[in-house]
């Protein structure tokens, strides 16, 4: 077994002194208030707290970071994503994913849900997204898109049967692995025909996983449903009789208090990412609400394209301050709250035993300097990691009992290397929008 100690390790929701974690096999074994008659890594000045969990991304869009910027919802899609994924190789898959992999490790990202649609041409874009996790040791939940959008290229559409397929051989090849784990999800009720929804949920409960969709995100696709079948997101999702508790919403921000009412019967989960929804002119999940209404909620960056930052620690400071505001309450988030949706219930939309360091749980942690200025003074360090955390301080980072950053250097790809590699890919992307 392996032991770790630091000043204070954040236990049954609050941080302690005189902790040692003792993990083995990828997983925290012992929480120990004793030293152990074995060596111990000793971090000093420093806090250990679980590994966040980023609910929802698209991986490639960090290779086009910038490009997004200030643009409507539409022109932002058709001219700026669709536009060049229509172009991407696998090679881009990799490096994108390698780009947005490596910077949410060393902002405390352990692991990742990616919300992957560059399917159209088979799973070699998938297997190369996979591999960049695994080179980069971040903990991968890919979660695998069926879409069929006549508006979408052709590396991203595809028909029923090929999605079927593809998805059943991809699921197959990662059954028993540590770090990776396949689900489904449907891109959208307006990217995703009824039958291609009906393919992914019925994939879910072949492989009793969750599946994923972005569910009532943005304006202009809520006002086109509302158009073309009298019915909110919501409503015509009941129709299809696809409300399930099996079900993880991401966004679910044009949703009303009955709707709201109605997922957490069914026991939805959402993604909530509020710096994406700022970014495209949504305004903010009612998150504040859901909870009340015991709801299962993680957090989430969403895509380098429309955030432009990967870190849920960020994330959990905009989405405390969206819900204050908007609730015109201090009290109607908390700090604690923050922390929970960043760990815990992201552990539950991951599937996983992960967010809290407790015995059983997977040994994904980060370690916290405790010296850097943003942490000072360091009473209210429980408050801290949601109101004043800086990912300047983030030293190092473990996933599975490994450490995959180590003094604020990635492990797994050579830093420098990686930047040649992403300028060397963009060029042309960056080129084509001047
Ligand atoms: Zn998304």
């Amino acid at each position: 077994m392996d032991w770790y100690t630091a000043d204070r390790i954040f236990v049954d929701g609050r941080f302690e002194t005189g902790v040692w974690l003792g993990v083995e096999d990828g997983a925290v074994r012992a929480v120990s208030r004793e030293r152990p008659q074995a060596p111990v890594r000793e971090f000093g000045d420093c806090a250990i707290f679980p590994g966040t969990v980023n609910t929802h991304t698209h991986a490639f869009h960090s290779m086009l970071r910038g490009c997004g910027d200030d643009l409507p919802l539409l022109e932002w899609l058709y001219d700026v994503v669709y536009k060049h994924a229509a172009d991407f190789t696998p090679d881009d898959a990799y490096v994108g994913a390698a780009l947005a992999f490596g910077e949410m490790l060393k902002n405390g990202i352990t692991t990742v849900v990616d919300f992957f649609y560059l399917n159209g041409r088979g799973n070699e874009y998938a297997l190369a997204t996979i591999r960049a996790a695994e080179d980069l040791g971040i903990r991968l939940v890919l979660a695998r898109t069926f879409m069929d959008w006549e508006k979408a290229p052709a590396t991203i559409r595809e028909t029923v049967p090929d999605a079927r397929r593809r998805y059943g051989e991809l699921a197959a090849g990662y059954g028993g692995h540590p770090t990776v784990r396949i689900c489904p999800s449907a891109h959208s009720l307006y990217a995703a025909s009824p039958a291609m929804i009906e393919a992914a949920a019925q994939a879910a409960s072949e492989r009793n996983t969750a599946w994923h969709m972005h569910v009532a995100d943005a304006r202009g696709p809520e006002e086109a449903i509302k158009r073309q079948h009298g019915r909110t997101t919501v409503g015509r999702m009941a129709d299809l009789g696809v409300v399930r508790g099996d079900l993880v919403a991401i966004h679910a921000v044009y949703v009303d208090e009955k709707e709201l009412d109605l997922l957490a019967e069914r026991q939805v989960r959402v993604s909530h990412n509020p710096a994406a929804n700022m970014f495209l002119g949504d305004r903010a999940a009612r998150v504040a609400r859901m909870r009340r209404i015991g709801m299962c909620v993680g957090l989430g960056t969403d895509g380098g394209l429309d955030n432009n930052t990967l870190s849920i620690f960020h994330e959990m400071k905009l989405a405390a301050l969206v819900q204050k505001s908007t609730e015109a309450d201090p009290q109607a988030i908390t700090a604690a709250d923050l922390t929970r949706m960043a760990t815990v219930e992201g552990g539950r939309i991951a599937e996983q035993p992960l967010g809290s360091l407790a015995p059983g749980q997977l040994a994904d942690f980060v370690v916290i300097d405790l010296s850097d200025i943003a942490l000072v003074p360091g009473d209210r360090l429980e408050s801290h990691m949601v109101y004043s955390m800086s990912d300047r301080a983030i030293r190092h980072v473990y996933v599975h009992g490994k450490a995959v950053v180590e003094n604020g250097r990635l492990r797994g790809l050579e830093e420098a290397e990686l930047r040649r590699r992403v300028v060397a890919a963009t060029r042309r992307f960056f080129a084509a929008v001047q």
